[in-house]
């Protein structure tokens, strides 16, 4: 998408959530800041999600700081991935058409975003609503995609509502699943690559016995199992988010589940 249509957006976005100029600039700024940083050429219209997500969140705790310039800055940035991925540019040359019809197209319609039933506000609805993006060859599915999508976003980073009644119980649920299921199957899991090193260690140096061999296999088998236990255990996407979803309402857990 090009630099006009980020603009038109970012606008719409203020005139909707009725922000002021200094906030405004900010959100056009960030909506265009990722086309100006990029090296010529260089695509980015797939392979974003994590960058869209961490900016959002960024974006979100500045919010709640009442940093708005900064949240904006931050919630732009996002928004400008969030539209890209929504058209192909799945070969520069298509791309590069398809972006210039785009941007003469006149008839932009931001009146679908109003519907009440299209909030979001939980963090896990975000997630699902960035990685739901699929892009389209059309340009009036793209413009409704990108268009109803950056509003959605922008309103559940930038508007203030109470936690959901049901988000410590299910913050509970989900910690308990991760102590009693992810962590002693990481652990099981890097135990079993820690003996396999330890031995292939001790298989290959067998003609160097020493000490300092054993210890070597040791030290190698204690690091196996560290990096499998760190990499399985920190890859239960739905424990991070429910620490996510935490921040993003500002919520600290009672004593009881921490
Ligand atoms: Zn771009």
């Amino acid at each position: 998408m090009r630099k006009t249509d980020h603009r038109r957006i970012a606008r719409a976005i203020c005139c909707h959530l009725g922000l002021d100029g200094e906030i405004s600039n900010a959100l056009i700024k960030g909506s265009i800041q990722p086309d100006l940083e990029r090296e010529q050429f260089e695509r980015h219209h797939s392979g974003r999600d994590a960058t869209i997500l961490s900016r959002l969140r960024s974006a979100r705790t500045q919010h709640l700081k009442q940093n708005d310039s900064q949240a904006a800055r931050s919630l732009g940035y996002a928004l400008h991935f969030v539209q890209d991925k929504c058209s192909p540019g799945a070969s520069f040359s298509g791309h590069d058409e398809l972006e210039r019809e785009l941007a003469r197209s006149r008839n932009w319609d931001y009146s679908l975003t109003y519907s009440p039933s299209c909030n979001i506000r939980r963090y896990r609805d975000v997630v699902d609503t960035v990685r739901g993006i699929e892009a389209s060859a059309d340009i009036d599915a793209i413009k409704e995609k990108a268009v109803t999508t950056s509003f959605l976003l922008a309103e559940a980073v930038l508007s203030t509502y109470p936690p959901p009644n049901d988000l410590h119980e299910q913050v509970r649920q989900i910690r308990r699943q991760h102590f009693t299921t992810a962590i002693p199957g990481a652990c099981a899991l890097g135990g079993v690559a820690a003996t396999l090193v330890f031995f292939g260690v001790r298989i290959l140096l067998m003609g160097l016995l020493t000490t300092a061999t054993a210890g070597c296999a040791w030290f190698l088998a204690a690091i196996t199992f560290c990096c499998v236990v760190r990499s399985l255990a920190g890859s239960d996407t739905e424990y991070n988010d429910s620490r996510h979803e935490l921040a993003w309402f500002e919520v600290k857990l009672p004593s009881d589940i921490e």
